[in-house]
């Protein structure tokens, strides 16, 4: 028996576990008016993205006409330091642009504005949710810096012919770059941290971060290391072409048991960028990884260095609006909702915005007396009609909450009208729609197509002893003990109301007059 367990232990030794290190390179253009170092249109700015027609959005700046200068657009810089203070980075007080070289046909300059040592903002860090469901607490991952620089315009390849296009619109559109450090450790981490940061990004109104239309791009470096070796001792691979977060952490995912299967036979890992083949659903090596020392970075020479001061770093610490970790701890503590609603309804600002505004004009109505139920059990309510079927009718129309034809008001009194029981919940589904079509006022709705409740006991009576009368079958049913002929008594009732009759009286008087 010793000798066997003797065995089993140098085995176990043998088995190396790996463990992945990645750290993510996120670029994110921003949504400012004009380009970021000449007066041209942002194609981002409306919203959509870029401009369907190629080289409209162009001047000798972006072009990289020699003779020309490029200024910087300070809002953009701006956008840059707010992302900082939302993610608890320093901002840098001296500050520079610096020239990252190297050739490409869609850098019109042959270098890009970048920066190099000194970016805007350093040292910050991100909560993310936890993926070992053993703690149940969040995951910190830190920041390393986020910088600004201009994006590159784009080559089009047209089918079948020996040429390729090149499109200049999207040549120096403010870009931020953010590093992580090496923190993440799945897939899955990967995908929650660029999600929150999407959030945070849309939050600030800095840029609609979307990863399919390419306002975010997602890169990953991973590696892997033995438990008993140095974190970072593994070969890093950078994963490129992730254009969704589901790609983020499949992509990773496929990354990590590549690399695992690699190091179990015995072979080193190659140092490379590889690209993300969703169709296949692996990555594809594109290149051997250049080193920084490539690019020949060098100060800016045509922008001088940035000097902020302390009074400009707090006086826009100020400018940020309440930001999604703070909003959801407002919300538990203010409207008492479960944590699955909070993150729905704060996962966007304007959605949880729109909340707000109903459950203020829910706590109006109850003040005047308009509404006779709870504020809790109303304002629960509200938040279960915009979770479920509000979001339900804009997900349909691919629409935006922003798009809602439903004031705040007509939707409190909507809620208020269901909760003190005037209509019940098949008639909301319809007026709800009809709301949600037209913007209309529910009242109204409910009056033009008949649909408030039937509560009135004595006319409930009558329409249920006429009932009974065609039933004899059902009520000996009933009598006989089979629940299921109530059932059908009840769907009776409502159908001859047209489903406007209470169900729960109706219950209740068909029980009094059937024993
Ligand atoms: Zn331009």
């Amino acid at each position: 028996m010793g000798v066997c367990n003797v065995k089993i232990l140098s085995k176990v030794k043998l088995m190396p576990k790996y463990t992945p290190v990645i750290g993510m390179e996120v670029h994110v253009e921003l949504k400012t008016k004009s380009k970021m170092f000449c007066a041209c249109k942002n194609g981002m700015a409306n919203g959509n993205g870029e401009e369907k027609e190629p080289n409209v959005n162009i001047c000798p700046v972006c072009t990289g006409q020699p003779g020309t200068l490029p200024v910087p657009n300070m809002e953009a810089i701006k956008f840059v330091q707010m992302v900082g203070l939302a993610l608890g980075c320093e901002l840098r007080l001296e500050s520079k642009f610096d020239r990252k070289n190297y050739f490409y046909p869609d850098l019109p300059k042959g270098y890009q504005i970048s920066q190099y040592d000194q970016p805007f903002c350093e040292k910050g860090f991100l909560n993310i949710a936890a993926s070992d469901k053993q703690q149940a607490v969040s995951k910190k991952i830190g920041i390393t810096r986020i910088h600004l620089e201009e994006d590159t315009g784009k080559l089009v390849h047209p089918k079948g012919v020996d040429y390729t296009l090149v499109d200049f619109n999207r040549a120096c559109v403010p870009l931020m770059e953010l590093v992580t450090e090496p923190d993440i450790e799945s897939g899955e981490e990967a995908r929650l941290f660029c999600q929150k940061l999407q959030q945070i990004c849309r939050y600030l109104g800095i840029s609609d971060a979307d990863m399919e239309k390419g306002h975010m791009r997602c890169e990953a470096n991973i590696s892997l290391y033995k438990e008993w070796e140095d974190k970072l001792s593994g070969t890093k691979v950078e994963v490129k072409n992730i254009n969704s977060f589901k790609f983020v952490e499949k992509a990773i995912a496929y990354e990590i048991e590549r690399q695992t299967e690699v190091l179990e036979k015995g072979d080193r890992v190659v140092q490379e960028t590889r690209g993300y083949d969703s169709n296949r659903g692996i990555t594809v090596s594109q290149r051997v990884k250049e080193s920084a020392h490539d690019y020949r970075y060098f100060p800016e020479p045509d922008i001088p260095p940035f000097k902020f001061t302390e009074e400009y770093v707090s006086a826009l610490r100020g400018e940020l609006p309440e930001l999604p970790a703070r909003k959801e701890e407002r919300f538990a503590s203010e409207y008492g909702l479960p944590k699955g609603d909070i993150e729905v309804l704060t996962s966007e600002r304007d959605l949880a915005q729109y909340y707000e505004e109903v459950v203020s004009e829910i706590r109006e109505k109850i003040q005047s007396g308009e509404v006779v139920s709870s504020e809790d059990k109303v304002i629960k309510l509200a938040a279960n009609y915009i979770i479920s079927e509000l979001r339900r009718h804009l997900g349909n129309d691919e629409k935006n909450i922003r798009d809602i034809k439903i004031t705040a008001e007509n939707f409190a009194e909507f809620i208020g009208i269901l909760g003190d029981g005037k209509i019940n919940s098949s008639a909301a589904q319809i007026v709800l729609c009809e709301m949600y079509k037209t913007g209309g006022d529910p009242s109204q709705i409910i009056e033009e197509r008949n649909l408030a409740q039937m509560n009135d006991t004595g006319e409930l009576e009558k329409i249920i002893d006429d009932v009974l009368a065609k039933n004899q079958k059902s009520i000996d049913d009933y009598k006989a003990g089979k629940d299921n002929a109530l059932k059908f008594l009840m769907g009776q009732v409502m159908a001859a109301t047209k489903g406007a009759a209470n169900p729960q009286v109706v219950q209740e008087i068909l029980k009094n007059k059937l024993v």
